[in-house]
């Protein structure tokens, strides 16, 4: 065409079945990886009990999922492998409740139309089986064919006829992981089918049908079983159940975080934010904690819908969703308090070198960190370590102190509390004691620091947000609807601490500022709050920041290593920690104490052996 003509109008036409296919595939099967899990949820909807896969070169060459779920009809083959023919829902309405793990009839379409493809199945009212075969979308042949009750899909030449597509494949060994991780996170949710994966001469192993907590342990390490609080809350219309890691318990990267939604493994920001919130007091900064979490909910609560891979959900009630799930775990963090009778827990981290230098083996089992000590509760310190600077209302702790033999103490109260009696203080930074099962060691400025931090927190909630006026009101430009929100909604601001009030079209002026913060950066923060409450009809910020101060005055508050205490003091420290939620860490997740039952003392001395 030379430059003087113009150029042909672009006509509209309609995508050749080729492309469109191509184009459909693309979104369901990204890798190797995908394909694998389409083809197991599928024999988890036809009611397999056993799944085996095997793949070659990561699944490039071939992957090859075979089940004894309830097959498939000779007439329905051809259908199978058709685009949007499903045999899960019928009606718009079956769309709003999906109870499968497919629905969109898409899946074998799309494998199918990236590669050479075969079904072999016998349906459980079919006297033998029958095989189809298709290469890039085309059918080749259908015959009768040998294959017990079941459904084998052999999916071969990923990609053969897009080399494109082909050359965005990542290294065998990355493409394996992928698959690894899509079969346990299935195996997760289905404790009670058994998988086996096997790819060359490596298998995946520990996957035969087992129970909730044996499959967990397969899946996630038999430690993090050991090491985690089993959750079970059931809400208006929600259940939550599974497992969280103990705080000391994390890894430094998000790797061994599993939700599922109504048996959906999925990726959900809202429920991921849920549970930073509810670790946010207790865990290092720029650790991860570890959890397999079971969301169940009303189907019609929840789109599943949303994006052709299926891992991402929409909850119609999402801040209630949010809020159930961090009023859970939070709770259930708070519950991790210092062990009765046999089963006193060592706050050690897997982590901590401390531990690998002495040779400690923790021979203590933590297995039910959620049955803590409701009977000493409200046993109350008898004596104050009052530490070098005041703690706000350390001497609370009075109001409620039962003395012994006074009827109101528990009948069934230990005779030995859980951190035991102080024997005596190591270095100025260490305090020994001796409990039911042998020495306890607490690392006295940690225990303090946590215990005056949740005081002042208690407090915290308790009353209002304190205010402080500021000497020159700080100005802020702002949006319309901002300063609409000023205006109108001032009174929930302040009781969250600020007090702004509105100065123009767009403009507002902050006039007191909580007095726990000082001289914080109050513009970031009023601008922070107001985006929050425009955007979320709430917000959290102001508490968040004011427990991030109080973290970094409880420390400062708390008694400095080489402080002497007296034995009552001693004492009254380990019955504070006994009644202090968290009380199992500082506030930086370190541990708080070290306990070392007789056998682990035995075993450094080789006795009994
Ligand atoms: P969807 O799972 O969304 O229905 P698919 O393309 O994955 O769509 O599968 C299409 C249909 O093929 C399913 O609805 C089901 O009837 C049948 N099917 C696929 N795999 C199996 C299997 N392993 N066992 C029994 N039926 C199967
Ligand atoms: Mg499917």
């Amino acid at each position: 065409m030379t430059s003087a003509e113009a150029p042909a109008p672009r006509r509209i036409r309609p995508l050749g079945a080729f492309v469109a296919n191509q184009i459909a595939a693309g979104e369901v099967v990204e890798r190797p990886a995908s394909i694998v899990k389409e083809l197991v949820e599928n024999s988890l909807d036809a009611g397999a009990r056993d799944i085996r896969v095997d793949v070659e070169q990561a699944g490039v060459r071939r992957v090859r999922v075979a089940d004894d779920g309830d097959g498939i009809l000779q007439d329905d083959l051809r259908l199978a492998v058709a685009r949007h023919a499903t045999s899960k829902i019928v009606s718009p309405g079956d769309l709003a409740a999906v109870a499968t793990l497919g629905f969109r009839g898409e899946a074998l379409a799309s494998a199918a139309s990236v590669s050479r493809l075969s079904i072999t199945s016998r349906h459980r009212a079919a006297d033998h089986a029958w095989r189809l075969e298709v290469e890039g979308g085309e059918e080749r042949a259908c015959r009768p064919a040998a294959h017990p009750q079941g459904t084998t899909v052999e999916v071969a030449d990923l990609f053969y006829n897009t080399p494109a597509r082909r050359k965005f494949l990542k290294t065998e060994r990355t493409e394996l992981v992928h698959i690894e991780q899509v079969v346990r996170r299935v195996a997760l949710a289905h404790p009670a089918v058994g998988f086996s994966l096997r790819a060359g001469s490596r298998s995946l192993d520990g996957l035969a049908p087992a129970d909730v907590d044996e499959r967990m342990a397969a899946v996630l390490g038999a430690a993090f079983v050991e090491r985690s609080v089993a959750v079970d809350e059931t809400g208006a219309d929600l259940r939550l159940w599974g497992r969280v890691a103990v705080p000391t318990y994390s890894d430094s990267r998000p790797t061994r975080q599993y939700l599922f939604v109504n048996g959906r493994p999925v990726r959900d920001p809202l429920a991921a934010h849920a549970v930073r919130q509810a670790y946010r007091d207790v865990l290092f900064h720029g650790r991860h904690p570890a959890f397999a979490l079971f969301l169940e909910l009303e189907p019609e609560f929840v789109d599943v819908n949303v994006h052709p891979t299926k891992d991402e959900v929409r909850f119609r009630r999402s801040r209630d969703v949010h809020d159930f799930l961090f009023g859970k775990l939070a709770k259930a963090l708070r519950d991790l308090r210092p062990a009765p009778g046999g089963e006193s827990r060592s706050g050690a981290d897997e982590a901590t070198p401390r531990r690998d230098r002495h040779g400690f083996r923790r021979t203590a089992h933590p297995a039910n960190l959620a049955r803590m000590f409701d009977e000493v509760r409200d046993e109350r310190p008898s004596a104050s370590y009052a530490p070098d600077a005041p703690v706000p209302h350390a001497t609370e702790a009075h109001g409620s102190h039962h003395a012994p033999g006074n009827g109101l103490q528990p009948r069934d109260a230990p005779a030995v509390p859980p951190l035991g009696h102080a024997l005596a203080q190591l270095h100025g930074v260490y305090v020994l004691a001796q409990n039911a099962e042998g020495l306890v060691i607490v690392d006295m400025h940690a225990a303090h620091e946590r215990i005056t931090y949740e005081r002042m927190k208690t407090q915290l909630l308790a009353g209002s947000v304190r205010r402080q006026r500021l000497l020159v009101p700080v100005a802020l430009d702002v949006a319309q609807a901002e300063a609409d929100f000023v205006e109108a909604r001032g009174a929930e601001l302040q009781a969250l601490g600020v007090v702004i009030e509105r100065n123009g079209a767009t403009s507002v002026a902050v006039r007191e500022a909580p007095a726990l913060l000082g001289g914080a950066d109050i513009e970031a923060l009023a601008r922070d709050l107001i985006a929050d409450c425009v955007e979320f009809g709430a917000s959290d910020i102001v508490r968040e920041r004011q427990e991030r101060l109080l973290a970094g005055a409880a420390c400062h508050a708390s008694a400095r290593a080489g402080r002497r205490l007296t034995l009552p003091e001693m004492d009254a420290l380990l019955r504070d920690m006994e009644n202090t939620e968290n009380a199992g860490q500082c506030n930086h997740g370190r541990p708080t104490f070290v306990a070392l039952p007789m056998a682990a003392l035995d075993g450094l001395f080789l006795r009994g052996q």
